[in-house]
């Protein structure tokens, strides 16, 4: 497109320069777990009028493809359980190659079994399956109900069907810390990369966060005592940093917004599933991309899209202490995690 065409779209640098490259869509806020960390165990969705259109998150999502974004991964709350997630997966894996380096998924595994061969037929080549413990009893007191034997079974499904899959677990002092080492073995042994999180203070759940709150400092340097790590510098512009574990094909990745803030680089935006973008997962500040469409077309959306980037804030401003209410009051099946 001709730079003298007034109708060609801007590319996206926010206020500190730093260019937006990921667009993080949550298909829905529904989920079939309810993950201690995440939910509480009653939990109001959103009234299905509210949600966007299937048309209506592609029609967006083309539109920051348009406008520089080079990946985009679908999430939730659970994506799978949102019926034409396919669909739309099938609509933007048109794209990879193109305007898309990558489009991948964050799930929870309990329908990959289903729906594995489908996400790679649509272009997708990599997933992250959440895992917080391989131990039936501790998977189903940390979900509240799930069967970790239907995600090991997705897992391997996803593997079958070509999908590199990367374990994403969240550290819970007293739920999983003696099984984190367990786990970067069961990943070295089966060839999977593994990322580890913080647990961020995001909507209310049921009990104090501070209570499971667990640095990943003190992970690491366990971590380091028994297994040889040595910094990967290749990144991948996001909240994580990796390590290589020597002899194996794992990559180690940790995301560690309390004890190391990753703000500086970050090139992520958030679409939620009633159209709202969020620049900050750690603020409430957003634009209403469903309005803005709805009211004003292409050009309305631009214009929301462009004020969103541009008052992006500079940080989060995440802290965990006892009694203390979460940074935001949206939960993480909201924004996507
Ligand atoms: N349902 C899918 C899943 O669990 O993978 C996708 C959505 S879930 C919100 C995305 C990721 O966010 C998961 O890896 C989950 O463990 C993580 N997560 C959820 N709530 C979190 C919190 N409060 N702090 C840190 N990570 C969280
Ligand atoms: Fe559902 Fe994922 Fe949240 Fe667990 S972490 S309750 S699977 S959205």
């Amino acid at each position: 497109m001709a730079i003298s065409d007034p109708h060609a779209p801007g590319a996206l640098v926010d206020g500190f320069g730093r260019a937006i490259r990921y667009l993080r869509v949550s298909v829905t806020d529904r989920c079939d777990l309810r993950c201690r960390y995440c939910m509480a165990e009653r939990m109001t969705f959103l009234p299905r009028a509210e949600l966007l259109a299937l048309e209506e998150i592609a029609v967006i999502a083309e539109r920051f493809i348009a406008r520089g974004v080079r990946k985009i991964r679908l999430s939730g709350g659970e994506p799978l359980v949102r019926r034409d997630v396919i669909d739309l997966a099938r609509r933007l894996g048109r794209h990879v190659g193109g305007g898309l380096d990558e489009l991948t998924m964050t799930t929870n595994g309990t329908r990959l079994a289903d729906h594995a061969g489908a996400l790679h037929d649509a272009g997708i080549r990599r997933i992250n399956v959440s895992l917080d413990s391989r131990d039936a009893d501790r998977f189903r007191f940390i979900t509240r109900h799930g069967d970790v034997a239907q995600v090991l079974g997705g897992i391997a499904a996803a593997r079958s069907a070509g999908l590199r899959v990367k374990i994403n677990m969240v550290a819970l002092k007293g739920l999983n810390d003696d099984e984190i080492a367990a786990m970067l073995d069961w990943c070295i042994a089966e060839g999977l990369d593994l990322t580890l999180i913080e647990t961020m203070p995001l909507g209310a759940i049921d009990e104090d966060r501070t209570d499971r709150f667990l640095p990943l400092t003190r992970v690491f340097e366990q971590l380091s005592a028994s297994h040889a790590l040595t910094r990967d510098l290749h990144g991948t512009g996001g909240p994580a940093r990796y390590w290589r574990v020597a002899g194996s094909d794992t990559r180690l990745g940790l995301i560690s917004p309390l004890t190391g803030n990753f703000c500086e680089g970050c090139n992520r935006v958030r679409l939620t599933t009633e159209g709202r973008l969020y620049s900050c997962l750690g603020h409430d500040d957003h634009a209403d991309l469903k309005q803005a469409l709805r009211g004003g077309g292409i050009a309305g959306l631009d214009a929301a899209i462009d004020a969103a980037i541009d008052a992006k804030p500079r940080a989060h401003d995440f802290h965990i202490a006892r009694g203390a209410a979460p940074a935001v009051s949206r939960h993480m099946n909201v924004t996507g995690g």
